[in-house]
C-alpha cells in the first residue's frame, strides 16, 4: 500500500526515481509524485498513474542527485494532485514522502494551526512535514534530530523519506509497522518501500527495523539509530531477486504470468522439502519448535483477504489430518476482541507480502501471551517474517498483480506439508494415505499444466458470463473455501458482484436470488460429497440457474445436468483446492479482461496492505 524510492548518489536521479515508481505502482495508483533537490526543491505531483506524472514533469525538471517519490493509495484526503505526496513545509525547505497512517494527526494539526501553521492538503502525512518544520524553526536542530523528535510525538504507522534544502548531502528515513528497504550502491543510495526498485542497482540490502531512523550521507556513511536515540549496527543482506521477476515477460498482464507460473512456483515451494519415495517432509521452521507445534492444543491461523481463505483450507487440512483444533481469525477483529490465548497455542500467520498491516498486529498480541508465533510468508525479509519464531517462505517469486494467484496456492502447498507432517509426527494418519498423498502432491505441478492446457475452452466460458451482475460460487468441504476464493477474483478485477457459499447453505438464503439470469460456478470435484452437490446442482436447475461446473477428468453425471463443465485430473480430496482453483482464476482473469478492466491494478485496491 504506497511505494516510496529515493535516490541519493552522483548520477541522475529522476530516470531512477520514475522507473522505481513504476515498479512500486502495484502498491498504490491514486497519484504519484516527486521531489528533487538541486539548489531547491522541486516538486512534480499527479493524480492517476505514475505514467501521468511522467508525461507532466518528463520536459521540466532539471538535473538533481537527491530525489524522493511516491505511488499514493489514499487514506486520508481523495486521490487528487495537492493531496499527492511528497508535501513540503510551509517554508519549502523540507519535502517527505509518507507511507501509513498518523492516526494523532487531527491533535498534532490543531495545535499547528493555533502556532501559525496553514495546511493545503487534507492529509495526514502534511501534519508531520510541518512538525518537523516546528521543532527544526524552533530548535535550530539538523533535519535527522528534528525528524525523530517528531516522530516521538507521532501515533500510527509509517515508513518515510525526508530531504532537507539545505542539507543536500543526506536522506533521512524511518519506519514504523509500514516497510522500507535501504539498497546500498556503488557511491550511491536507493531506498523504497520493498526491494523491486533496487535490485537492478544493487542487492545489497538494509531492511529498517520499526522504530528506526536511519541517515544516509552522500560520503557513503551511514548512521541507524532508534526514535529513542540509541546507536543501532547496520546489518547488510544480500537480495535473492532477479529482475526477470520483476518482468511481464511476454504477458498482457501480470496475473496472467502468475497464473500460468504456479506449475514451476509449486514446485520451488516443494523443493528440498519433501520427498515422496523416502516419505519424508523437512521444513526448516517447524523442525526448529517441532515438540511445541506437535503438542500444539489448539492452532489459530491470523490472515486477511485471500490468505485467509488459504487458511481455512488449512483448518480442514490440520483437523482432517493431523486431529489438531483450529481457529481461523479476520486478524483485524481478533486483535481487537481481547482473545484467549495461551502457552499452548501456535499462531500461524498467513501473508503474502509479510507486512499486512493488521496480521503483523494480530502477532505481536499472541507473542505477548505466551503464543509460538509461526509465519507463512512469500516476501523474503518482510516483517512478518523477522517477528515470527518460526516460519517457511512460499518462495512463488514476487506477486505483482494485486489479486493474488500464485500466492494463494504456495500458501496451501505449504499448509498441505505442514499437516502431513504434523499428522506423521502425531501418528493421526496411516503409511499408506501419508504416502499416497506425498505421491499426489509431487504430482500437483504437472496436473496444474493439464488445466491451465484449458486456457481457451476457460475463456470461452468467461464470455459466458462476463455480461452478468451477479455470481454465486458453491463448494463443499476442502472446496468451500475455494469458493470463496473464486467469489472473491472475480470481485476484485472485473467488478462482478459474487458470493461464495458452502453448496448446502445456499437453501437457507442465497437460493433466493437463483433466476435464469444468475451464474453459478459449482465446484464438484470432492469424491465424498458427490451426490450431494449433484444434488444441490439440480436444485438450481430446478430454478434455471446457469451452473458452471467444475468436474473431475471423465466425470458422467453432474456432465449431464451442469450447462458447461471444466474438467480438472482427479486427485486426493485434501489436495483438490490446488487444482480446483486455476480454473476459478483464469475465468475471473478472462471476465476482467473482455470487461476491459485493469486487471494488474484494480480500482481503489492495492497489494500489501500496510494500513489498518
Ligand atoms: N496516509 C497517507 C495519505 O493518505 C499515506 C497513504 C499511503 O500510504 O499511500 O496520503
Amino acid at each position: 500500500m504506497c511505494g516510496i524510492v529515493a535516490y541519493l548518489g552522483n548520477q541522475d536521479a529522476y530516470p531512477r526515481l520514475i522507473k522505481g515508481l513504476h515498479r512500486l505502482e502495484y502498491r498504490g495508483y491514486d497519484s504519484a509524485g516527486i521531489a528533487l533537490l538541486n539548489g531547491n526543491i522541486q516538486v512534480y505531483k499527479k493524480k492517476g498513474k505514475v505514467s501521468e506524472l511522467e508525461a507532466h514533469s518528463a520536459q521540466q525538471h532539471t538535473p538533481a542527485t537527491l530525489g524522493i517519490g511516491h505511488t499514493r493509495w489514499a487514506t486520508h484526503g481523495e486521490p487528487n494532485d495537492i493531496n499527492a505526496h511528497p508535501h513540503l513545509s510551509g517554508n519549502g525547505r523540507i519535502a517527505l514522502v509518507h507511507n501509513g497512517i498518523i492516526e494523532n494527526y487531527d491533535l498534532l494539526k490543531t495545535a499547528l494551526q493555533k502556532e501559525g501553521h496553514t495546511f493545503e492538503s487534507e492529509t495526514d502525512t502534511e501534519v508531520l512535514v510541518k512538525l518537523i518544520q516546528a521543532i527544526q524553526d524552533r530548535d535550530g536542530l539538523p533535519i535527522e534530530e528534528a525528524v525523530r523528535l517528531a516522530l516521538t510525538r507521532v501515533v500510527g504507522a509509517y515508513a518515510i523519506v525526508v530531504i532537507d534544502q539545505q542539507d543536500p548531502n543526506k536522506l533521512v528515513a524511518a519506519r514504523k509497522a509500514s516497510p522500507l528497504v535501504i539498497g546500498i550502491g556503488k557511491d550511491e543510495f536507493l531506498l523504497a518501500s520493498d526491494a523491486t526498485p533496487i535490485v537492478e542497482h544493487t542487492n545489497k540490502v538494509i531492511y529498517l527495523n520499526d522504530e528506526e531512523i536511519a541517515v544516509l550521507h552522500r560520503s557513503g556513511d551511514l548512521e541507524i539509530k532508534t526514535i529513542s536515540n540509541e546507536v543501532q549496527t547496520p546489518y547488510i543482506q544480500q537480495l535473492d531477486l532477479k529482475i526477470e521477476m520483476l518482468e511481464k515477460g511476454g504477458y498482457d498482464f501480470f496475473m496472467l504470468k502468475e497464473i500460468m507460473e504456479q506449475p514451476m512456483t509449486l514446485t520451488n515451494c516443494m523443493r528440498g522439502r519433501i520427498n515422496a519415495d523416502e516419505g519424508w517432509i523437512h521444513l526448516g521452521g517447524v523442525e526448529e519448535y517441532a515438540s511445541r507445534i506437535t503438542q500444539a492444543k489448539r492452532l489459530i491461523i491470523v490472515a486477511c483477504g485471500t490468505s485467509w481463505h488459504a487458511g481455512l483450507i488449512g483448518e480442514y487440512l490440520f483437523e482432517d489430518l493431523a486431529r489438531i483444533p483450529v481457529e481461523v481469525e479476520y486478524a483485524s477483529e481478533f486483535r481487537y476482541r481481547n482473545p484467549i490465548i495461551g502457552e499452548g497455542d501456535v499462531v500461524i500467520a498467513i501473508s503474502q507480502s509479510g507486512e499486512t498491516a493488521d496480521t503483523l498486529a494480530a502477532l505481536e498480541i499472541a507473542k505477548e501471551k505466551g503464543a509460538l508465533i509461526f509465519g507463512i510468508v512469500n516476501s523474503v525479509g518482510s516483517s512478518i517474517a523477522r517477528v515470527t519464531d518460526a516460519g517457511s517462505y512460499i518462495h512463488a517469486g514476487p506477486e505483482i498483480g494485486v489479486a493474488s494467484t500464485k500466492a494463494f496456492t504456495g500458501q496451501v502447498t505449504l499448509l498441505t506439508l505442514m499437516a502431513l507432517d504434523l499428522a506423521k509426527r502425531r501418528g493421526t494418519i496411516s503409511e499408506g494415505y501419508y504416502h499416497r498423498l506425498l505421491t499426489e502432491l509431487t504430482l500437483i505441478p504437472e496436473k496444474i499444466k493439464r488445466v491451465l492446457e484449458q486456457d481457451k475452452k476457460i475463456q470461452y466460458i468467461a464470455a459466458e458470463i462476463k455480461d452478468h451482475t451477479n455470481a454465486l460460487y458453491l463448494g463443499r468441504g476442502y472446496n468451500f473455501p475455494v469458493a470463496l476464493e473464486g467469489a472473491l477474483k472475480l470481485k476484485e478485477i472485473s467488478y462482478i458482484h459474487a458470493e461464495g457459499y458452502p453448496a448446502a447453505e445456499m437453501k437457507h438464503g442465497p437460493i433466493a436470488l437463483i433466476d435464469d439470469n444468475m451464474p453459478v460456478i459449482v465446484i464438484a470435484t470432492n469424491k465424498s460429497a458427490y451426490d450431494k452437490i449433484a444434488s444441490n446442482i439440480q436444485e438450481v436447475k430446478a430454478r434455471k440457474g446457469r451452473v458452471f461446473a467444475i468436474v473431475p477428468e471423465d466425470d458422467e453425471t453432474i456432465s449431464q445436468i451442469a450447462d458447461y463443465c471444466i474438467e480438472i485430473p482427479e486427485t486426493e480430496e485434501p489436495l483438490s483446492p490446488l487444482l480446483s482453483v486455476i480454473p476459478l482464476q483464469l475465468l475471473s482473469y478472462h471476465i476482467a479482461v473482455m470487461r476491459n478492466c485493469n486487471v494488474d491494478q484494480p480500482r481503489n485496491l492495492a497489494k500489501s496492505v500496510t494500513v489498518e
